[in-house]
């Protein structure tokens, strides 16, 4: 199987290259070449272990099963302490599939366990032997998750740079304190646009020293997106073995949704023969999806705002790309984004906005309407639920009164634990709050009677050991001074 750049099929590459290269060399994606079908008929039988092997091993075709299997367990074995990816959790009519399970209780840990061991195999395949750096700026949890993946891992280091003051006093310490002899953490004088002009820029400029090959472990990588397709078919697989479903039933899956890569793993599944009735791309005030499904419109020039889900605060959606390519191929995706980078705005064709809408719906709800939905959770379920997740649940209950409700059971994916979110959580239960953010977390537990995950548990007594902060010019010169430090590599 190769992969090809959404907006050129002339750029073929096997998918090691395309996992070591990131983005394709023109600024587009990489895109499967074709969607594999997987193996339902032996679905019901299969353990976390082989959905996983199985669907990697269906794209990524130039690793052998073993090596697959090799990074499926050196990733999930013991990193994951509930011993479950994914648990399924009912929540009054609907399921949520709980995806924070894991080192830094939030959903991108399933992909960023992974990826440090697919880029080493990659990069072993395509014969380089240069150590690879990965830079990334983050709002918070994409830092923790990737810091937590690539600590330690032989032939690889990771830099990571946040906003100085912009993140929460948790996120703040799972990087700050994140120990690992390949690992360095600074903060950014700025915000996290700065931040990230500053990697980019680095990418762009920098001359690394001979040796080292610099790469990013943001959620553009097909390393990171192809993961995320297992547990789709093992939420199915539950309601299966629960007998809540009968094979070949579809169900709804509802997706708090910021740069499309989660969502997107799951229209690949559907498209590979999971039984999926309807996807609910859920938003938050920042709902320039919502618009793009409704009228077929991708619009950014609008306000953005900061709300209580800040992993989904984001105006240019960089998964969608690989969704546009599917439906209306590599050369008018390339057309729609270049008007995209010049004007702002670019408009699908009736024919495709319609073939969209069978397949998504689309919703959004503000702070207001989120807090309403951790309330509800709580009170009428006991269920505890953190921002982002409350968002999809707010979605899920507008879909469920619209008049494109289907009647099919509904999985909600919930993307971060209730504890990494504990003040926003508290104020929406009606609780007092803290002037310290560890305080909330007790406080939350007490009240919910739910212990902390041990991923959060202890964090305020980590030491920290990344106190550097840095001037957006200064990032680089932080970056080099980093890299000509030798580090354990065997
Ligand atoms: C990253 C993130 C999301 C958004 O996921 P996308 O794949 O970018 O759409 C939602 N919730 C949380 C908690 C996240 O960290």
């Amino acid at each position: 199987m190769m992969v090809f750049s959404t907006r050129d099929p002339a750029l073929r590459r096997r998918p090691a290259e395309a996992i070591v290269a990131g983005l394709a060399p023109d600024g587009g994606l990489f895109l499967p070449e074709s969607l594999p079908a997987f193996p339902m008929d032996r679905l019901a039988g299969m353990d976390d272990l082989s959905v996983s092997v199985e669907v990697l091993s269906l794209f990524f075709d130039d690793f052998t099963r073993a090596e697959l299997e090799d990074c499926v367990r050196a990733a999930y074995a013991g990193h994951f302490p509930s011993g479950n990816i994914a648990p399924l959790a009912p929540v009054g009519d609907a399921w949520s599939l709980e995806l924070f399970h894991g080192p830094t209780a939030a959903f991108k840990d399933v992909a960023l366990t992974l990826l440090p061991h697919l880029l080493t195999r990659a990069k072993e395949k395509c014969g380089i032997r240069e150590e690879i750096c990965i830079l990334t700026a983050t709002s918070g949890d994409t830092g923790s998750a990737a810091l937590s993946g690539f600590a330690d891992v032989p032939g690889t280091r990771i830099t990571v740079f946040y906003p100085h003051g912009g993140v929460s006093p948790v996120q703040e310490r799972q990087m700050t304190g994140r120990a690992g002899r390949n690992v360095s953490v600074a903060a950014v004088r700025g915000n996290f646009d700065d931040a990230q002009s500053g990697v980019k820029e680095i990418f762009a400029t920098m001359r690394p020293p001979a040796g080292i090959r610099l790469s990013s472990a943001n959620s553009i990588n097909i390393g990171r997106l192809v993961p995320q397709i297992a547990y789709y078919f093992k939420a199915y697989r539950d309601l299966l073995r629960a007998e809540k479903i009968r094979m070949g039933e579809p169900v709804n899956f509802v997706v708090p949704t910021g740069n499309f890569g989660n969502i997107l793993a799951g229209y690949f599944a559907k498209r590979m023969g999971l039984p999926v009735a309807r996807f609910v791309c859920a938003s938050n005030e920042n709902n320039v999806l919502t618009d793009f499904f409704e009228s077929g419109v991708y619009d950014r020039r609008r306000e953005f705002h900061l709300t209580k889900s800040p992993s989904m605060d984001i105006l240019i959606s960089s998964n969608l790309e690989r969704l546009v390519s599917l439906f209306c191929g590599p050369e008018k995706t390339a057309a729609y984004m270049k008007q995209l980078k010049e004007t702002g705005v670019y408009a699908l064709e009736e024919d495709v906005h319609a073939a969209l809408r069978r397949e998504f719906s689309a919703a959004c709800a503000d702070d207001g309407e989120t807090a309403a939905a951790i309330r509800e959770n709580f009170e009428k379920y006991g269920y505890l639920t953190d921002p982002h997740t409350a968002v999809a649940f707010a979605c899920y209950r507008k879909f469920r009164a619209s008049d494109e409700w289907n009647g099919a059971k509904t999985v909600v994916l919930s993307t971060a634990s209730p504890f990494k979110f504990s003040r926003s959580v508290l104020t929406a239960l009606g609780r007092p709050v803290s002037d310290d953010e560890f305080a909330d977390m007790d406080a939350l537990a007490a009240y919910a009677k739910t212990a902390i995950p041990a991923a959060l548990a202890g964090l305020a007594a980590r030491p920290v050991l990344h106190r550097s902060v840095v001037d957006v010019p200064e990032m680089q010169a932080y970056v080099m001074k980093k890299l000509e430090i030798p580090v354990w590599n065997d």
